[in-house]
């Protein structure tokens, strides 16, 4: 008799050549470990560290046609064959016209910024990034957030939560003027939303929109490719698309990008910024001279830029994305199952934990994401990392910022990590959310003046 067949699931296409032996350690040795690191996940030495999902950035695992790639590098100083070949791809696959390499994402933004921004000027964008925005303020910009407000609602299922709201922009055009607006920064895959997606029909929108305006669209693409397959899986129009068109069509609707190739482009060191203007590209080809190094190498040795190269090639692989997107949507439903609170839908690059929902009882001030990294850490040597009021800062004044999203950000390298691992990240925070109710808080003992989130210290609360 014919058996039934329920699902049928996805997997890697890949296998395993080479592996990377982990130091296993026992609770106590992780009690210790924490405790030397103040109870913060970015003081701890990696080496103590079972899985670690404290970024995607540059944590990816190279493919066996990378490392070999990396072994034609052409380390010329100038003129490289390797710059040529990472050229022609981006051209390709990309379809933007002029390339300045750097050695990652926030070079190309600190030149970028630098050329297209004036003082006084309005730059918006959907959500805020870190880097980028801060080069966008040292540029004499100021950032406005233009995302849609479901973005900000960690349990609004919305499919495309890195919309941009055309009302926001238009506000902004009314009240400022078009002229002050140098560019509309669009980020495919919203980080800082939890790795959430735009719609095309939103961005052709935003075309229309700015063009009639005469604004530029500046596309931080550290991730297209994901940001496409999500278009692809929910997108009316786009089921039959590959995810290699769908990205070629999203950088169509731009007219320059900055890239962290860390993420998206499968290597551990990278980026670039690309231009159709060939006034810009002439500035910054300039300016990286100043800040990287020549331009056809930015910073980047030829192995770098041809590994580059190969891996945007295997991110725009329909099966590598749904097993890349496919395993990040394993653990969150798991994470589901056990009732662990997570932010949805679920996004790109990681699972996000709502530690105010997951430890009630701690009030933001005795830091619920921050404990909540460290217990899990503790319980099975997972490390994560905290995005909530400890990330958040101070304000000029002095005082805390109270951030609404009080999260644990659970990030998967790509091409890393098993699903056995998957179940084991998955059965620690459920472990550790069956013991809630007996965990502490923190006090904060050492902070210092810049992003406290790296170095500050803490102890628990007795
Ligand atoms: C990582 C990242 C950057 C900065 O890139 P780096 O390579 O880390 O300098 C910019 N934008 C987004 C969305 C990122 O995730």
């Amino acid at each position: 008799m014919a058996r039934k067949i329920i699902k049928r699931s996805w997997a890697e296409p890949y296998r395993m050549k080479m592996v990377e032996l982990l130091k296993m350690t026992t609770r106590e040795q992780r009690n210790k470990a924490i405790k030397e690191a103040g109870y913060n996940t970015f003081l701890l030495h990696a080496e103590d560290v079972y899985i670690d999902l404290l970024t995607d950035s540059g944590t990816n695992a190279m493919s066996d046609r990378q490392w070999s790639a990396f072994m034609t590098g052409d380390e010329a100083y100038a003129g490289s064959k390797s710059y040529y070949i990472l050229e022609d791809t981006i051209k390709k696959y990309y379809g933007y016209k002029y390339v300045v390499p750097t050695h990652q994402g926030r070079a190309a933004e600190n030149i970028l910024s630098k050329i297209l921004i004036k003082k006084g000027d309005i730059v918006p964008g959907n959500m805020y990034f870190t880097t980028t925005r801060l080069h966008q303020e040292l540029a004499g910009g100021t950032f406005q957030d233009i995302i849609i407000d479901e973005a900000h609602d960690p349990y609004n299922e919305h499919p495309f939560k890195g919309n941009v709201d055309l009302a926001k922009l238009e506000k902004l055009v009314k009240k400022y003027g078009a002229k002050r607006i140098p560019y509309v920064c669009i980020a495919t895959n919203v980080n800082m939303a939890g790795g959430q997606p735009i719609s095309m029909a939103n961005l052709k929108e935003l075309r229309a929109y700015t063009k009639k305006h005469g604004i530029r669209i500046i596309h931080d693409m550290t991730r297209v490719a994901e940001n496409a397959f999500f278009i692809q899986q929910r997108e009316k129009g786009y089921a039959n698309k590959s995810v290699r068109q769908i990205v070629k069509e999203i950088c169509s609707l731009t007219d320059g990008a900055t890239m962290s190739a860390k993420k998206d482009a499968l290597v551990n060191i990278g980026g670039f910024m690309a231009i159709n203007d060939w006034d810009i590209f002439e500035e910054a080809r300039n300016l990286v001279v100043v800040f990287e190094g020549l331009h056809t190498y930015g910073g980047l040795a030829g192995r770098d830029m041809e590994a580059i190269a190969v891996g945007i090639v295997e991110s725009l692989d329909d099966n590598h994305q749904k097993a890349r997107v496919g395993q990040v949507e394993y653990l969150g439903k798991k994470m589901i199952e056990y009732d662990v609170p997570i932010v949805k839908p679920i996004g790109g690059h990681g699972i996000f934990v709502d530690a105010k929902a997951f430890l009630p009882h701690l009030t933001q001030d005795q830091f619920p994401a921050q404990t909540l990294a460290a217990e899990i850490y503790v319980d099975s040597g997972v490390r994560t990392m905290e995005r909530g009021i400890v990330s958040a800062g101070r304000k000029p004044n002095g005082e805390n910022y109270y951030p609404k999203l009080e999260l644990v950000r659970f990030t998967l390298p790509r091409r890393v990590y098993t699903q056995a691992h998957m179940d084991v990240i998955a059965e620690s925070a459920a472990a550790v959310y069956d013991r809630r109710k007996s965990i502490k808080g923190l006090k904060i003992v050492y902070e210092p003046k810049y992003l406290r989130f790296f170095q500050a210290r803490f102890e628990k609360l007795k």
